[in-house]
């Protein structure tokens, strides 16, 4: 059911969906079968960690996916990259052998991506999993000793360069927060010579003091480019699964950042999840389809961990879905049900 086709006409038509594995997730298996899954359900871009081996497990789900479907149009590969400390690049980090044996480990529970593990016979690590934790600080507060910490985990530029050149990687997000200038153009002196290889190039942010004067200042800096820009409003960032709360303030980013009628696409993330596209419409946000690119309105969405933990459940058993067919079928169908929210028209009452 395509509403669009390429994913540079779904920026122009509003049409726009993202599936964000996450800057510092790096479980292999679970990539693969996200990528499968969402590109079977017609995503435009998977945006993945700056780590060569997340790139081909997300490389072979989306081949994967192109042997199940050879109409299917291959979504871009964005690879996320951070200007300065950001919490989209860092690990929880404790030491297992420091909890107390009566704790009720509210740090497991809490956890969205089962990244925390006592039991030795499900997973051969105590404490962390650190292929899983993508850093959204859930687990440090609820901590009674308050001994969980965290540690940077910075992406490194030069590891992506050959994927670039070579076509695997066909988009970047740079990830900022206002008034990082120095890290900013930091960054930007590493990847500007990427640029030319690039279709897309997208500037995420939260919001903060003097944000538009910062996206003003990037803007300058960066142009001009020759691909699609981007600007991705990152309004509650890794809490989309908490709940329909969560896509309120990335909505109200969105209409803050599109008020300043900056040349390029606003994107909205951080919070979106099963309401958010009913909470744009509402709002007027998003108009679909329609001819060209409306300042006015948002492009498109991306979805992060609400995403991730609709397929949770498939993925529980450990099996791989090239085995279990009526498995994968079941993930797409619930992958669409998200995925198509955007590339569906609106409904007239
Ligand atoms: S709660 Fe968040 S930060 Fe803590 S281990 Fe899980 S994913 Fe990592
Ligand atoms: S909540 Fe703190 S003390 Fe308890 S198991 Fe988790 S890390 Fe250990």
């Amino acid at each position: 059911m395509p509403f669009s086709t390429t994913p540079l006409d779904s920026l122009h038509c509003g049409q726009w969906c993202k599936l964000i594995t996450g800057a510092s997730f790096q479980d292999l298996p679970q990539i693969h079968h996200l990528a499968l899954a969402y590109s079977l359900a017609g995503v435009d871009c998977l945006d993945v960690a700056a780590d060569p081996a997340v790139i081909t497990a997300a490389l072979e789900g989306v081949e994967s996916a192109l042997t199940h479907n050879p109409e299917l149009i291959r979504p871009f590969l964005m690879v996320s990259l951070n200007a300065g400390e950001d919490p989209h690049f860092r690990k929880a980090t404790f030491d297992p052998q420091a909890c107390p044996s009566d704790c009720p480990r509210p740090c497991v529970s809490i956890c969205p991506a089962a990244a925390i593990s006592f039991d030795l016979a499900k997973y051969p690590e105590l404490g962390v999993i650190r292929s899983r934790c993508y850093g959204c600080g859930r687990c440090l507060p609820v901590c009674p000793l308050g001994h969980i910490l965290t540690d940077s985990q910075p992406a490194d530029p030069s590891l992506i360069k050959p994927l670039i050149r070579a076509g695997q990687v066909q988009a970047l997000e740079l990830h900022t927060r206002p008034g990082e200038t120095a890290a900013f153009l930091e960054l930007w002196q590493q990847v500007k010579e990427f640029i030319p290889y690039l279709n897309v190039l997208a500037i995420s942010c939260p919001d903060g003091e003097g944000l538009q004067e910062y996206l003003a200042w990037i803007f300058e800096l960066i142009s001009p480019l020759p691909c699609a820009l981007i600007w991705q409003t990152d309004g509650r960032p890794m809490s989309g699964d908490i709940g329909d709360g969560a896509t309120r303030a990335c909505v109200k980013l969105s209409e803050k950042v599109l008020s300043q009628h900056l040349p390029g696409f606003v994107q909205v993330a951080g919070g979106t999840n099963d309401h958010t596209v009913a909470k744009l419409r509402a709002s007027g946000l998003l108009r679909s389809p329609r001819p060209g690119n409306d300042p006015r309105s948002v492009a498109g969405i991306a979805y992060g961990s609400y995403a991730r933990s609709l397929l949770a459940e498939f993925q529980k058993e450990g099996l791989a879905w090239s085995e279990a067919p009526d498995l994968l079928n079941a993930a797409v169908t619930v992958a669409q049900s998200l995925v198509h929210q955007i590339k569906s028209p609106p409904h007239h009452g």
